[in-house]
């Protein structure tokens, strides 16, 4: 069986369409499917959508969070509530195109384990956002060696992939970077980034920073030997100065020496504050909390709640 999971924020317009388009799509291929809608913390009405659909159909399960958790935590939901021999991980707004699902599934039986879905065309997004992406790839490159250029939360993961990814003890994930990391035998294939079908995009741009420096930090420790390094510079150009200075050479004013003073203290403090995002980090894991808290599912449904 495949089990389709889509993590679900405010997208009450999606998932009677979402439903029936990939519900119809695999009735169609004779491929026995369940589809796994993760409602994450919406404020509309996308669970009383979801159990509308779990009623119609018995290939249709939802999980609903006691609060938005973020997509993370949806995907892991989802992974950890399926029952299929693989799983294919996509967006419930039809961004990543259905029949992508079946060119990924006919190469899980043809022996891949970990299918990937890679952007060959991004959409529309704006060039600031594309940008900024790049960037964060860049520098995801840079520290980690890992190529993450193109890649999207869209995958077919096998079951033993899937029981992998369940069994890593860490809170803060970054799904998109853990299924290469796993490993196993893994096959690509391009999708081009279709509009969204409705509503608008449920990422904020703080929600989207927020996403790229836990991510970054996740998968490497760069600021840290960045701050390091400039500390290592500044000892360097102190000593420098104070050879010069013993010498003779005029550094100019006083005022210029308590400036430097001052930069040293800055950056100290900027070190500093990159130690306490790493201490506050390994505060974060060793919390132990769970990345979500399931408040109903549809498994257990009599009459729908609002
Ligand atoms: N999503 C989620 N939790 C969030 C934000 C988004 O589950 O906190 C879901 C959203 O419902 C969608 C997918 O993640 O299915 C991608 O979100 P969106 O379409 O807003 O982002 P984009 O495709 O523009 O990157
Ligand atoms: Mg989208």
């Amino acid at each position: 069986m495949l089990s389709v999971i889509l993590p679900s924020f405010n997208e009450e317009d999606n998932i009677s369409n979402t439903a029936a388009v990939i519900g119809g799509m695999l009735e169609k291929n004779k491929i026995e499917y369940e589809l796994i809608f993760v409602d994450d913390g919406s404020r509309d009405a996308s669970w009383k959508a979801i159990c509308e659909e779990a009623k119609k159909s018995p290939n249709v399960r939802g999980l609903c969070f006691s609060r938005n958790f973020g997509k993370e935590g949806a995907i892991f939901a989802g992974l950890k509530a399926a029952k299929g021999d693989c799983a294919v991980v996509m967006d419930c707004d039809l961004q990543h195109p259905p029949k992508t699902v079946l060119e990924m599934y006919e190469k899980w039986l043809n022996g891949a384990e970990v299918v990937e879905g890679k952007k060959r065309s991004r959409g529309k997004e704006s060039s600031a956002y594309g940008g900024l992406s790049k960037l964060f790839y860049k520098l995801i490159k840079s520290a980690s060696g890992i190529d993450m250029i193109d890649t999207s939360d869209f995958k077919l993961l096998d079951r033993k992939v899937i029981n992998a990814l369940l069994d890593l003890p860490e809170r803060i994930t970054f799904f998109r970077a853990l299924s290469g990391w796993v490993g196993f035998k893994t096959e690509t294939v391009w999708f081009d980034v279709a509009p969204r079908a409705y509503g608008e995009r449920k990422w904020t741009t703080k929600m989207l920073l927020g996403y790229a420096i836990r991510n970054l930090s996740s998968f490497t420790g760069l600021p840290l030997y960045i701050s390091t390094a400039l500390g290592l510079l500044v000892i360097l150009a102190a000593v420098v100065m104070w050879i010069l200075l013993l010498c003779g050479v005029s550094l100019g004013s006083f005022n210029a020496a308590n400036a430097a003073i001052l930069f040293v203290l800055g950056l100290i403090l900027e070190t500093v504050g990159i130690l306490s995002y790493y201490v506050s980090r390994i505060y974060e894991e060793i919390k132990n909390r769970p990345r979500y808290i399931i408040s109903k599912t549809t498994d257990d449904l009599i009459t729908p709640e609002d």
